[in-house]
C-alpha cells in the first residue's frame, strides 16, 4: 500500500476553471484557489495520508501500480495504457 494519497486535478475533465480534485481514496475535494500545496495542505483530509498532487492523471499499472515515476524493479515500459511490461503476459512457450 502506498503511503501517499494522490490528488488529481480534474481540470482536464472540467476545463480551465475547475477546482475539483479527485483523491486516491475515492473522494472529491473542491479547492477555491490553487493546488493543495498552495493551500498548505500536506495530508489528505479524508484518509490522513500524505498528499501527492498530480496535475493530471498519471499512468498507473493496473496490476502492480507502478508509475512513470516509480517503475518496477529493473525497469518497465508501457505495453497498454494501464499495463506495464513486467506485468504483461509473457509469450514464452
Ligand atoms: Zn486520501
Ligand atoms: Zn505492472
Ligand atoms: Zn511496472
Amino acid at each position: 500500500m502506498s503511503k501517499t494519497c494522490k490528488w488529481i486535478s480534474r481540470e482536464e475533465f472540467y476545463g480551465e476553471y475547475s477546482d475539483h480534485w479527485s483523491t486516491d481514496c475515492g473522494q472529491v475535494f473542491v479547492l477555491n484557489d490553487g493546488t493543495p500545496g498552495d493551500n498548505n495542505m500536506k495530508y489528505c483530509c479524508f484518509c490522513g495520508k500524505k498528499i501527492k498532487q498530480l496535475l493530471k492523471q498519471e499512468r498507473t499499472c493496473r496490476v502492480c501500480g507502478c508509475t512513470d515515476d516509480q517503475a518496477c524493479e529493473g525497469g518497465c515500459h508501457w505495453v497498454e495504457d494501464d499495463l506495464c511490461s513486467s506485468c504483461a503476459p509473457k509469450e514464452d512457450q
